[in-house]
């Protein structure tokens, strides 16, 4: 087979084929993980479909304070999924499933039209993502290679259709091979994409309340030493917003990332965050993180909150006996 013919075919029924399994394997960890590890409320029904209600639509305070932005986000993924789908001119993707499977069409007009958004949001986050200097410092190489990877299907195709423009002619008879080529790579990254949570280590202070919020249990905090540890496993993850709700410092973040290693990490806890203990001055008991003790002491600058709860109490009883 010639190399345009493995493009055409092959490359495109085995970026199918490995996306389909991902999603599959992916479904199956998640739930291995739910029931290895969440809570037994989770399995009731009304949990469940709460749950489900939250994972696809995760309104969060971060989203609310952000309406815009959260409404373009959600206008890419829907031109994401649509165009590639509904669109008449890629029946060969089907085809080469050999399934009898055909998805419901959209016109063609509306399908250039999707694609003309999805270019300019797509360009949009990249501007944005290099010209922000806070966003520009949280991210990682791969959010500003992705944002391209998933671009670049829609302005290819888009040439394709309306005709390559001079200034870029000598592309014209390499459109289709980057088209093909690029949306195999954007169909396999997406196979292995994972949203996972971040902690933004500079402003947590480590509180801990993410963890009571969070519904399947996912994060976990364990305090050894003088040392509090957060612990997260992707695949229990239901990317809710719950623990974005609920950190009061905002430091909680739902970011994609891809990772092959991860991916088959199943109940598997990954350290996120560490934070220092503050250890009692009486008693060298470990009672509460350094960041949260530095906040409060700020703010009532008293000698009483260096005692650990216990040493408070019997500090208390011993003025009550004076
Ligand atoms: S870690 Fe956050 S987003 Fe994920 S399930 Fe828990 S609360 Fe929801
Ligand atoms: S709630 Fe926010 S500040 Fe508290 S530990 Fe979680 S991330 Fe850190």
């Amino acid at each position: 087979m010639d190399f345009q013919g493995f493009i055409e075919f092959t490359a495109v029924k085995i970026s199918c084929y490995i996306f389909l399994g991902a999603i599959i394997l992916r479904f199956l960890f998640f739930l291995f993980c739910i029931f290895v590890n969440a809570e037994k409320n989770f399995w009731t029904p009304l949990y469940l479909i709460k749950t489900i209600i939250r994972s696809f639509f995760p309104l969060h305070k971060i989203s609310i304070k952000r309406p815009f932005y959260t409404s373009i986000r959600y206008i890419f993924h829907i031109c994401l999924i649509l165009v590639p789908i509904c669109y008449t001119g890629h029946l060969m993707i089907w085809e080469a499933l050999e399934t009898d499977f055909y998805p419901p069409e959209l016109p063609d007009i509306w399908i250039d039209r999707l694609a003309v958004i999805a270019i300019f949001i797509g360009i949009w986050f990249l501007i944005r993502r290099i010209s922000i200097p806070q966003i520009r410092k949280s991210s990682s190489a791969f959010d500003y290679i992705f944002i391209i990877i998933a671009t670049l299907p829609f302005i290819s195709g888009y040439y394709l259709v309306s005709g390559t423009p001079d200034i870029i002619f000598f592309l014209d008879n390499d459109i289709w091979n980057i088209h093909i080529i690029s949306g195999e790579v954007f169909i396999l990254c997406a196979a292995f994409l994972l949203c996972s949570t971040r902690i933004n280590p500079d402003k947590c202070i480590g509180c801990a309340s993410c963890e009571l919020a969070c519904p399947t249990e996912t994060l976990e905090t364990i305090d050894k030493d003088d040392i509090r540890t957060f612990k997260y496993s992707h695949y229990q993850c239901i990317c809710c917003g719950s623990c974005i709700n609920a950190c009061p410092e905002d430091a909680v973040e739902l970011r994609h990332n891809m990772n092959l290693l991860n991916f088959f990490k199943v109940n598997i806890k990954n350290i996120i965050r560490t934070a220092k203990l503050k250890r009692c001055i009486r008693c060298s008991k470990t009672f509460t993180p350094e960041p949260v003790f530095d906040k409060v002491v700020i703010e009532l600058n008293h000698d009483y909150l260096k005692l650990c709860p216990e040493c408070r109490k019997h500090d208390h009883a011993e003025n009550f006996l004076k």
